[in-house]
């Protein structure tokens, strides 16, 4: 947790993908606007970075693809190895993280990487990054319609869905934080928006 510590290699070469991070609250928007983006413009060439997890698969995730599920013990040993570029503990008990080699390998493959990452992860890795990276904030209309959100979703529990909820306020402070915010209230209007706001990245 906290700041990125420099063991990992700058892809400054122009050869090297570019970086996308997503930050929001749970429930937001953020996997249906990154999946829509990655199916409907391959030409982004767009490689979603998987992340290791202590949390139970939830619906149809599977190990590898969503996320690497692993148990707290195997998730201690990787901080110990130092092999995250960052983690965080998201939720009480739940860890979260980026593996150094996953981004490394895509990024000098000239893969564009996405990260789907918690705001404080989202900030850490924008500023390790700097100008290679582009951090967009995802936000919701307001604490309710989240709540509709993710009780629409039916993938959480109650108890989940209340944890997650508890920490969206703070979440949204972090807003200001980021290169650009995206107002997700209409969702094909947002969908739009970020393919617009990561082509001219891209291109740039
Ligand atoms: P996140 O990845 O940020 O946790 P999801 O992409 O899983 O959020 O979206 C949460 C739920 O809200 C999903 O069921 C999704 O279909 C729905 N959703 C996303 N955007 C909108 C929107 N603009 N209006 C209504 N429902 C939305
Ligand atoms: P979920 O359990 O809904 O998949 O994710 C919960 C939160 O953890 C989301 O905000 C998601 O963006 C964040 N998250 C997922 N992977 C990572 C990661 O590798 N690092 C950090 N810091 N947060 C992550």
């Amino acid at each position: 947790m906290g700041t990125i510590k420099n063991t990992i290699s700058h892809p400054h070469n122009p050869a090297c993908g570019r970086l996308l991070i997503l930050s929001a609250p749970s429930g937001a928007g953020k996997s249906t606007i990154v999946q829509w983006l990655m199916k409907e413009h391959p030409e982004l060439k767009l490689a979603f970075s998987i992340s290791c997890t202590t949390r139970a698969p939830r619906g149809t995730e599977q190990n590898g693809v969503e996320y690497i599920f692993l148990s707290p013990e195997e998730f201690k040993e990787k901080i110990h190895n130092g092999e995250f570029l960052e983690f965080e503990e998201v939720y009480e008990n739940r860890f979260y993280g980026t593996l150094k080699s996953q981004v490394e390998n895509q990024v000098e493959a000239g893969q564009n990487v996405v990260f789907d990452v918690d705001v404080k992860g989202g900030c850490n890795i924008k500023k390790f990054y700097g100008e290679r990276a582009l951090s967009l904030f995802i936000q919701p209309p307001s604490v309710e319609e989240l709540r509709r959100r993710l009780v629409g979703r039916q993938t959480d529990s109650a108890e989940a869905i209340e944890n997650r909820l508890a920490k969206a306020s703070y979440e949204l402070t972090f807003a200001k934080n980021f290169d650009r915010v995206i107002v997700n209230d209409d969702l094909e209007k947002a969908k739009q928006e970020t393919y617009e706001i990561v082509k001219t990245f891209l291109e740039g």
